[in-house]
C-alpha cells in the first residue's frame, strides 16, 4: 500500500493494545502522523501476552501489526513511561495530541497471601503459559486459583492443561453467579477444574513462607444481589482444607500507578481509571483515552471501538483548533 504524506498533524499514542492500535489505523487513514509507544518488545497488549493461544493465535495480530506498519504508523517499542517523560514533554516534542489506552496491569492482591514465595497474580501466571505452553513446573501440581471471572478461569483452564494435579477455582460467587460466560464454565469443568465457589480463604498453613495449605469456609449472601466480599457471610460447620503448591490471585486488576505522574492533571478515578468524556477527551485539552484504562476492563471489540471513535475525536478537535488558527 502506498502511504499517502501524513500532513494533519502529529499524534502520540501510549500503549499497543488493541484500543491503541485501532486509534493509530483510523488516525493514519485520516493522514495524521502517528506514533505508538509500547512498553513491550511486541504490540497487541493482552491479546499478545495473556490471553491463552490456543483462543486467540498470534497470526491475526502480527496482520494488525502489518497493516499498521503499511499505513506509515511508527511504532517504538521497550519505551516506558520513564522515557517517554510526561504529556507535557510530548506536547513540547510537537505532538499535537495525546491518546492514552495503556491497559490494566497492576493486580489487586489479598492481605492474607502477602509475603508468600509461592503465591502469584493471574497477569504473571498467564504470560509465563503463553510463553511456554508445557510449563513443567506445573505437572502434578495442586493448583489453587482465587477468582471466579473469565480471567481466572483461563487460569485454571491453562494450568489443566498445562498438566497440574488439581485445579481449584474458590470464589466468593456460586456457580451460577460467576462473572463468566457458560461456554468458560463448561471447559473448566470438561478439564476437571474442581470448583470451590461460593466460599472463602480463611487461613493458611506454610512452612519457610511457602504455603502448603488452604483453609477455606463456605459463604453465602448477606444481602442478595450484592457480590462485594463484604457482604458474604460465612456459614458455620462448612470448614474445607485442601493441600496446595501455588496460588494465583484472580481477583481483577487496575491501571499502573505511573499514569499519575505522566497523565499529571488528568483526572483519575479512585481505582487509577482515567476520567473521560463520551468523546474520550480529557479534561486537559488535546489529550484523550480510551480502551481498559478508562473502562476498568471490558473486552477486545469494546476497546477496539474506544480506539476508532477516540480518533475521530482527535481528528474533530484538531480540525476546530486548525479553523482557529
Ligand atoms: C487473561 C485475559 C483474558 C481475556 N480474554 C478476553 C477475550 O477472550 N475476549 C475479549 O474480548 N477480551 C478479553 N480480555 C479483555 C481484553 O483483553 C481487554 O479488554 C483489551 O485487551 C483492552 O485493550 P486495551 O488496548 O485497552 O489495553 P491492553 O490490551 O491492556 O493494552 C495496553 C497496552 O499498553 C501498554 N502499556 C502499558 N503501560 C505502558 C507504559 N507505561 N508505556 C508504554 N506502554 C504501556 C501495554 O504493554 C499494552 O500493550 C481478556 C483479558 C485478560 C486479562
Amino acid at each position: 500500500m502506498k502511504v499517502s504524506a501524513k500532513n494533519m498533524g502529529h499524534v502520540a499514542i501510549i500503549g499497543a493494545g488493541p484500543a491503541g492500535m485501532s486509534c493509530a489505523s483510523s488516525l493514519a487513514t485520516l493522514d495524521y502522523d502517528v506514533t505508538l509507544y509500547e512498553q513491550e518488545q511486541q504490540a497487541g497488549g493482552i491479546a499478545r501476552y495473556y490471553i491463552p493461544a490456543f483462543r486467540l493465535p498470534e497470526e491475526t495480530l502480527n496482520d494488525d501489526i502489518t497493516n499498521l506498519l503499511s499505513q506509515g504508523v511508527k511504532i517504538s517499542h521497550g519505551k516506558n513511561l520513564t522515557y517517554i517523560g510526561t504529556i507535557t514533554d510530548l506536547m513540547k516534542r510537537g505532538f499535537d495530541a495525546v491518546f492514552i489506552s495503556t491497559g490494566l496491569s497492576k493486580p489487586f492482591r489479598l492481605e492474607l497471601l502477602e509475603g508468600y514465595i509461592n503465591v502469584t497474580d493471574y497477569l504473571s501466571f498467564l504470560r509465563n503459559i503463553r510463553h511456554d505452553f508445557t510449563a513443567p513446573e506445573l505437572k502434578k501440581k495442586n493448583i489453587a486459583i482465587i477468582g471466579g471471572g473469565s480471567v481466572a478461569l483461563d487460569a485454571a483452564v491453562s494450568a489443566s492443561a498445562a498438566g497440574a494435579s488439581r485445579v481449584y477455582l474458590i470464589s466468593l460467587e456460586h456457580l451460577k453467579e460467576l462473572p463468566a460466560d457458560q461456554e468458560e464454565i463448561n471447559l473448566a469443568r470438561l478439564m476437571n477444574v474442581i470448583f470451590k465457589a461460593g466460599s472463602q480463604i480463611t487461613r493458611v498453613v506454610a512452612e519457610d513462607k511457602q504455603i502448603t495449605r488452604l483453609t477455606g469456609i463456605e459463604t453465602d449472601w448477606k444481602e442478595p444481589d450484592n457480590y462485594h466480599p463484604s457482604n458474604a457471610r460465612q456459614i458455620q460447620g462448612t470448614e474445607f482444607s485442601i493441600n496446595v503448591d501455588l496460588v494465583v490471585q484472580a481477583i481483577g486488576t487496575c491501571p499502573d500507578d505511573k499514569i499519575t505522574r505522566f497523565a499529571r492533571g488528568v483526572e483519575i478515578m479512585g481505582k487509577g481509571t482515567i476520567v473521560t468524556g463520551s468523546d474520550f477527551s480529557t479534561n486537559l485539552p488535546g489529550v484523550f483515552a480510551g480502551g481498559d484504562v478508562v473502562s476498568g476492563g471490558a473486552t477486545i471489540v469494546q476497546a477496539v471501538g474506544d480506539g476508532k471513535k477516540a480518533a475521530e475525536s482527535i481528528h474533530n478537535y484538531l480540525n476546530k483548533r486548525r479553523a482557529n488558527q
